[in-house]
């Protein structure tokens, strides 16, 4: 894009984003859940559908002028059904928090019980955080891991919470787990209480449909959440996947699950948002179409063995992974056991060379959330950009080096340093340069 009335028109907003495309350009990313769109979707998220009204599904809107919302959206919903192999698929939900309120609001009652993932075991803020107004609302119960050192869930405590709690909804999903669910014993269980089987694959429904992560609903998953924008390449939104038709949009139905399709198109509009953002979904179009080719399966297969291969260098470097390692995108190391520093001083001190992650809890933190034990990095985005095997070997190098610049050194000790940290700097430019971004 060359941007070439905003340069004229607004100067100020123009180098924002002159500045942010080279920051992109020039950095290594490596958080997990980011990703770089392809120009095509970029010019859908552009498009003019941006300034059309379509409050209301296909064929059943409240304005005029529908013809082409009414395509596009269609599109969208039938690539994203045959991609996921569901039934239904809402594509309205403006990002992924909206896409896990629309279930909550189609299924729960003020109150009800949600049975989810524990935050520092790698569940996420929207499965019913201290902080979040659903936690206000519904009563969020946890899951754990068993084994930290093998990640595997405790799927017997799993059954003893849900027969003692009841939870209306048992929500498999994660932002910071390393390892694939038993999908097949979550719906078991939540089949065996009566609740609904719901995954949040926000992270991974890149992977899903390329075939390289279980699909929850060949295991009896009743409903699916995921963000478009993680690995699965699209514009920043949500969808809710789910099997079952649709009956009557019209009429409020009863709750059982043959109705969750129709429930949650109520649940989504009127009940929670306006109109839809027509140029996302069109976007989101775009993307399902893109990863449904083998150029993506390639793709989604790589982000696997790049996680793997810059896992296994970490380790070998001595950093300590929890759950000895990935077998998805994504990766936690344990900074207070590797490296006697905390996750927001290695978070920094990689920012400063260049290379994006995050901070992040590990298992049952002692550390407080705003300066935890680890960090948490992934491969989406730099897969896109091209890369491989080499570069994550010398990306863990870059790493290790960036770390031992500072390990043991007080901080002010640093400054003297930063001879050091520049060099890595420059060798971290040079890998980007390489490798550019689809999109610039
Ligand atoms: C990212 C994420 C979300 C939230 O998505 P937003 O688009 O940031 O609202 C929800 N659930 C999980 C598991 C996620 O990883």
């Amino acid at each position: 894009m060359n941007y070439e009335f905003l340069k004229n028109e607004d100067p100020d907003v123009y180098r924002t984003i002159a500045g942010e495309q080279k920051r992109e350009a020039e950095g290594l990313e490596l958080i997990p859940s980011e990703n770089y769109v392809s120009p095509a979707v970029q010019e859908a998220l552009g498009s003019i559908f941006t300034n059309k009204y379509a409050e209301g599904f296909p064929g059943k809107r409240y304005y005029g002028g529908q013809r082409f919302t009414d395509e596009v959206e269609s599109l969208a919903i039938e690539r994203a059904k045959e991609l996921f192999h569901c039934d239904h698929a809402n594509v309205q939900p403006l990002s992924g928090a909206p896409a896990n309120w629309g279930v909550f609001a189609a299924w729960l009652e003020p109150g009800d019980t949600v049975l989810g993932m524990d935050l520092s075991h790698g569940g996420h803020l929207t499965h019913g955080a201290p902080v979040t107004f659903a936690a206000k609302i519904f009563n969020f119960v946890r899951y754990k891991m068993k084994d930290v050192e093998t990640g595997e869930i405790d799927y017997d405590e799993l059954r003893e919470l849900a027969l003692k709690h009841k939870p209306k909804i048992i929500l498999a999903g994660f932002s910071a787990y390393p390892r694939e669910y038993d999908y097949a014993k979550f719906a078991e269980i939540a089949n065996e209480v009566g609740a609904v089987a719901m995954a949040d694959m926000a992270h991974i429904a890149g992977l899903i449909v390329a075939g390289v992560a279980k699909n929850p609903f060949d295991y009896g998953f009743h409903v699916m959440t995921t963000t478009t924008h993680k690995t699965l390449r699209g514009p920043r939104g949500g969808m809710i996947l789910s099997r079952g038709e649709v009956s009557s949009p019209l009429k409020a139905p009863a709750k059982t699950i043959e109705n969750l399709p129709t429930l949650i198109d109520r649940a989504v509009f009127p009940g929670m948002q306006g109109g839809p953002h027509m140029h996302q979904i069109a976007a989101t179009a775009v993307c399902l179409a893109e990863a449904a080719t083998p150029e993506f399966r390639s793709y989604a297969r790589q982000i696997l063995v790049n996680a793997k291969t810059l896992a296994d260098a970490l380790m070998a470097g001595g950093a300590k992974l929890v759950t000895n390692g990935t077998d998805n995108h994504l990766m936690l190391v344990d900074c207070m056991r590797s490296w006697g520093l905390d996750g927001k001083v290695v978070e920094e001190l990689l920012d400063s060379v260049g290379i994006t992650l995050n901070k992040n809890a590990v298992p049952d933190d002692v550390n407080p959330p705003f300066r935890p034990s680890g960090i948490r990095l992934g491969t989406p985005a730099c897969t896109t950009r091209g890369m491989k095997e080499v570069e994550m070997e010398k990306i863990a190098e870059l790493i290790l080096q960036t770390v031992k610049i500072a390990e043991g050194a007080p901080r002010e000790a640093l400054k003297e340093r930063s001879g050091e940290l520049k060099k890595v700097h420059s060798d971290v430019k040079a890998l980007c340069a390489r490798f550019p971004i689809p999109s610039m």
